[in-house]
């Protein structure tokens, strides 16, 4: 095991699950990305947290993929809730309500912060729709999800590849009762960004936040916004396009060291099933398709016990496709890491020098044509409604 913290290590928090000796801690670091911490007085070196890093040891990974569908909820409330099709809400439906079982998924805490929680009830799964553009919190989930799954109960839990791959190996073995889901992800920004970001939010709108949607569809699918509703009843949304976090995130300058070179990325899924944004689902459906501009999720299935849910769930159109062409439209994003960009080394240090709006304005650039586009957005929106 190398020194913790290591610069790949992705913060899955296997390391500290499998403390016998509870002796490491997850702390930030001056970014907000939290690492394990060993307290040298409690450590009796016995190496189980290097055995489990899944940086350290990928996974074994059985086959790159059993099935392909792309999938569309039939339930408009997920469908406007979700990020892209509502396949993952369809998923925790069956794990809660037919098989009672647990999902573990993102929500975000009373500071707006993304953390994992578990649960058995379908309506408080309902926070976890949407993506959560910051590093989730883990806490002791990993524990409480082991204790769960050898007391036989049906577990479905939900993140991104590098936490799935963390749990899968601080588990050690297959469960039949556990379903994983990993997205196809492009990297992730820190929490502590993300909590600033919401500061200066709250700043400009003299007013706390009541609720958040990283990607909403107002104006479609294709033209989803980060949309906030403050407590003064005042709206903000804003595309990756104008809005300064999400232009941040999206120009690779804030995120996650380890998702520079991520070990997570590859077609080849420790997971039951992928699921990713299905951008062009007329191109890589197997029958014909009008794409609505509602969400579709690109879905790739890696094991048998995938295959058998898939055939159990309801109220979700599956389309069967081609998993070649679904990652000829995700900018590689399956399989390859985020470009290193040379305003990564500076951009958490004048966060801290100069603050949010003053860093994301030095590091992204949102242009009058841009402001522009943005706000001929729901004037475009309409028109293509009325010519449909
Ligand atoms: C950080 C991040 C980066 C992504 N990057 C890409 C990309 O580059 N290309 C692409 O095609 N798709 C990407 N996705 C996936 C995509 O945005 C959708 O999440 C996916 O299509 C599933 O949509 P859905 O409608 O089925 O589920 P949704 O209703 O959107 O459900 C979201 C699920 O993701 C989980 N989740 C939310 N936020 C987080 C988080 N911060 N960490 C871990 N899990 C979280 C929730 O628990 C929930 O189960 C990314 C998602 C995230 C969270
Ligand atoms: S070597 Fe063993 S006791 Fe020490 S931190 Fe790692 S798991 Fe804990
Ligand atoms: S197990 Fe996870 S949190 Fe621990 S060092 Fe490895 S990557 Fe980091
Ligand atoms: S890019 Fe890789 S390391 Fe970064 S959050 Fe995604 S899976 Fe984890």
């Amino acid at each position: 095991m190398p020194k913790l913290p290591f610069p790949d290590c992705c913060g899955c928090t296997a390391c500290r699950s499998i403390c016998p000796k509870s002796a490491i801690q997850m702390r930030p670091d001056q970014e907000g990305f939290s690492y394990p911490v060993i307290d040298s007085d409690l450590c009796v070196e016995c190496g189980r947290c290097g055995q489990v890093c899944p940086v350290l040891h990928s996974p074994s990974v059985p086959s790159s993929y059993v099935d392909c569908v792309v999938a569309q909820s039939n339930d408009r409330d997920v469908l406007d809730e979700s990020t892209s099709g509502g396949f993952i809400d369809a998923l925790y439906r069956y794990v809660l309500e037919v098989c009672k079982g647990y999902g573990a998924g993102v929500t975000f805490d009373g500071d707006f912060l993304p953390k994992h929680i578990l649960t058995d009830s379908y309506e408080k799964a309902k926070e976890f729709r949407n993506s959560k553009y910051a590093q989730s919190d883990l806490s002791d989930l990993f524990i409480d999800l082991r204790k769960l799954l050898s007391e036989g109960k049906t577990l479905l839990f939900v993140g991104t590849p590098c936490q799935v791959a963390g749990l899968r190996s601080y588990l050690g073995k297959d469960y039949e009762n556990l379903i994983t889901v990993d997205l196809v992800c492009r990297s992730i920004p820190s929490p502590k960004l993300w909590r600033k970001y919401l500061d200066w939010q709250e700043h400009r709108h003299q007013s706390k936040v009541k609720k958040v949607f990283c990607r909403k569809k107002t104006y479609g699918y294709h033209s989803g916004a980060l949309e906030i509703e403050f407590e003064n009843g005042k709206r903000y949304a804003g595309s990756n396009r104008v809005d300064y976090y999400m232009k941040s995130f999206h120009s690779d300058q804030c995120s996650r060291p380890s998702c520079y070179d991520c070990k997570f990325k590859t077609k080849h899924r420790c997971s039951d099933f992928t699921v990713f944004d299905s951008w062009n689902p007329q191109a890589v459906v197997r029958s014909d398709l009008t794409d609505n501009d509602r969400g579709y999720s690109n879905v790739i299935v890696h094991s048998e016990k995938g295959r058998e849910i898939l055939n159990q769930l309801k109220d979700v159109v599956l389309i069967p496709a081609d998993p070649e062409k679904m990652f000829e439209f995700t900018g590689g994003m399956e399989s390859n890491s985020i470009q290193y960009k040379p305003g990564r080394k500076t951009y958490y240090a004048d966060l801290d020098l100069l603050g949010f709006e003053v860093t994301a304005k030095k590091y992204v650039t949102v242009s009058a044509k841009d402001r522009l586009i943005e706000r001929a957005k729901p004037l475009r929106y309409y028109i293509k409604k009325l010519l449909k």
